[in-house]
């Protein structure tokens, strides 16, 4: 079995309303799909976390070491991909752009030998995950404390146990949101709350001082992924849980903030920190450390699709017979495309989604939507 070729579909849909987080704005909604294709036929999906066309670029790049390999042999390709960029490129997009080609390459297997990832990856512990809403950006033309409120309540009422909010934004501001938030889904709905490295440590000690009170799981991201040390002081001078990871990649980028405890719980991201066979490190590095992990999801259902495989084959931690069981990051935010580029959505029943038991990653690519979604030059 040999890799006869490898593309990218760019995917992009211009908002109606634009949005932001704390360190990016998005007037569009683009993301980038790899697809893998064998000499027997076999094609395999992946995709890339970050921007589209330099994804894209890498791994048109790459492809001059995947030609001819045998893509059954996942770890022998991702040491070659790493090491022809290994100098330069460390971390960042040659290791978000390797990510979506490893995720295809463990879809060809598992279609290989007709059983899901998770399997290959140990089996599945799980049929399926309780999801979380991400939402609540700050969107353009409205008040934002009552936007969010509202848009939790609406989350709540469609079954989600638990939701994100975004701030970062400015203290006051911030704390008037998650006041308004906690109002309106009430006391028993988790709640985390995501600065996107927004904040400085002074402000993000003051913001964890002041917001501990309405009861968040987790602080996400409060500074700027660079500043370990600052992490840390966060962690340790406020009193809610510190959460990161969706910006690190591969082992050696997760082990310093895990070894270290600068975070609580640690959030690989599979189309980001090297794909299935880096994530798999990283877990158990972070087993080892006594660190929760919490995959971070952003993109399409392939992206959702990935991270479902990796969660159902997470080991039960801690071991007892209720132990904490991984729970899925769901954007909620607009995307048209986000699934419509598989031919079944994978959707939530009262915040509960089923983990797909098909082939690889379970799912089916319409390439009617790849075409319909492909940016319209202009
Ligand atoms: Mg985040």
């Amino acid at each position: 079995m040999k890799i006869t070729r490898v593309r990218t579909h760019l995917l992009d849909h211009k908002l109606e309303v634009a949005f932001e987080s704390a360190s990016m704005r998005f007037d569009r909604r683009t993301h980038v799909l790899v697809e893998i294709e064998c000499d027997d036929g076999t094609v395999g999906w992946g995709e890339c976390l970050g921007p589209a066309r330099p994804n894209a670029a890498i791994v048109a790049a790459y492809a001059n070491w995947l030609i001819g390999q045998d893509p059954l042999q996942t770890e022998r390709i991702w040491a070659t991909l790493y090491n022809a960029l290994r100098d330069q490129g460390q971390r960042g997009l040659s290791i978000t752009a390797l990510s979506g080609i490893d995720i295809a390459l463990w879809d060809i297997k598992g279609k290989h030998f007709g059983v899901p990832v998770s399997t290959l990856l140990g089996g599945r512990f799980r049929e399926s995950v309780r999801a979380y809403a991400t939402g609540s950006f700050k969107r353009d033309g409205v008040d934002r404390v009552q936007d969010n409120a509202q848009e939790m309540a609406t989350h709540r009422d469609a079954g989600f146990h638990a939701c994100k909010v975004k701030i970062g934004f400015g203290l006051d501001e911030d704390l008037r949101v998650i006041a308004a938030v906690r109002e309106a889904i009430g006391p028993d709905m988790r709640l985390m709350i995501d600065a996107n490295h927004g904040y400085d440590a002074m402000e993000a000690i003051r913001l964890g001082q002041r917001a501990a009170e309405y009861g968040i799981d987790w602080f996400e991201e409060p500074v700027v992924p660079e500043q370990l040390a600052a992490y840390r002081e966060v962690r340790t001078r406020q009193p809610i849980p510190v959460a990161g990871g969706e910006t690190w990649h591969t082992r050696w980028g997760h082990r310093e903030p895990i070894e270290t405890r600068a975070v609580d719980i640690i959030q690989p991201d599979l189309a980001g920190c090297g794909g299935f066979t880096e994530a798999r490190r990283i877990a158990d590095m972070a087993s080892l450390h006594g660190v929760r992990v919490v995959p971070h999801v952003w993109g399409t259902a392939v992206h959702i699709a990935a991270a479902l495989q990796f969660m159902a084959a997470m080991v039960p931690s801690p071991v007892r017979n209720n132990p904490i069981e991984p729970i899925l990051e769901f954007d909620r935010t607009d995307n048209p495309f986000r699934q419509a580029v598989i031919t079944r959505p994978i959707d939530h029943v009262n915040g509960v989604v089923a983990i797909p038991d098909g082939p690889g990653l379970g799912i089916e690519i319409d390439r009617n939507a790849l075409r319909e979604f492909a940016p319209k030059e202009d």
